[in-house]
């Protein structure tokens, strides 16, 4: 069921920028999600994709959400859905945009997600960061900005997520020491960065075949740091196609040492997860922390 008040805030939306009355014609629940509650609607003024959640939970999530699907459009690059409206409706905040419509996948589909990608990773910022924090799923990210890379991945990555993970003894102090430890290498282990526009959560739940058959990024978490970090989470839960990284090394090539780097970047995602989901994650962070 979707609270009246939302349904209220989208007929309000259209209903203000046309003649045309504007109507709910039905609506179904999309399942896939993790945070939030998801539906397409069917209006009078088209087909649309619909995330609320508790306003009070989460301040402007949608909104940053929004902002992040802004960059990513703006870089003209990949394709990401539009954004008609991120606003706030008695208890709750939603998300309005484009539905995204399934076509099977073209031939060429993973050389454009390559070459896509590559793209928007040839969009440089001068520093590392945002400036301003979104959301990583559900739990913030800060993204004040650095000029070190490491000084970044470190304190704006790794220890929010270790002293959420502290507090919610979730991890020991024994991991604590490991993760130290990592942060004591990582100067001989990152190459100095010079930062790009990022997706940022770019795990393969969080695209979609669009209607012409090609790839459709939604759910970003974006900022300005190192490509690797989108690199490496294609590879968390099930990698992607190979044609994917073969064609995204031509146009953008990876650095020497990069796939000794995907383990460690994804610590941060996994740590998220931890937060978010419980301990099934503590033995990836644990075996990959072992290593260093
Ligand atoms: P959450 O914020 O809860 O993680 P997602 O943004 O991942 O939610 O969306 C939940 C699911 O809805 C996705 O897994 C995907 O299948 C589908 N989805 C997301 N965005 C769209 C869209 N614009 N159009 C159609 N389906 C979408």
């Amino acid at each position: 069921m979707i609270p009246p008040a939302i349904l209220e805030g989208i007929t309000g939306f259209f209903q203000s920028g046309s003649n045309q009355p504007a109507q709910i014609l039905s609506f179904h629940p999309v399942s896939g999600g993790s945070i939030n509650q998801a539906f397409q609607i069917k209006t009078n003024h088209g087909n649309f994709f619909l995330k609320y959640n508790d306003a009070s939970r989460f301040p402007l999530m949608f909104q940053k959400e929004a902002k992040g699907l802004e960059l990513l459009r703006n870089s003209g690059t990949v394709n990401v859905p539009e954004v008609l409206l991120a606003a706030e409706a008695g208890k709750h905040s939603f998300l309005l945009m484009e539905f995204i419509n399934s076509a099977p996948m073209k031939d060429d589909f993973w050389d454009d997600f390559g070459k896509s990608l590559a793209a928007l990773h040839s969009h440089k910022a001068e520093k590392i960061g945002l400036g301003h924090d979104n959301f990583m799923g559900s739990l913030v990210q800060q993204n004040n900005f650095h000029e070190s890379w490491i000084t970044f991945f470190i304190e704006e990555r790794l220890e929010p997520q270790v002293k959420h993970a502290l507090e919610k003894n979730a991890i020991s102090k024994t991991d604590i020491l490991a993760f130290e430890r990592l942060y004591q290498k990582l100067g001989d282990i990152f190459p100095k960065v010079s930062p790009t526009l990022l997706h940022g959560d770019l795990w393969s739940g969080n695209f979609m075949v669009n209607h012409q058959g090609k790839p459709c990024l939604f759910d970003p978490a974006v900022y300005y740091g190192h490509p690797e970090i989108d690199i490496a989470m294609t590879t968390l839960f099930g990698g992607f196609n190979q044609r994917f990284y073969e064609v995204y090394n031509r146009h953008n090539p990876l650095e020497k040492g990069w796939q000794y780097r995907l383990d460690i970047y994804n610590l941060y995602p996994l740590m998220i997860h931890l937060n978010l989901f419980g301990g099934g994650y503590l033995g990836a962070v644990r075996r990959i922390l072992g290593g260093f």
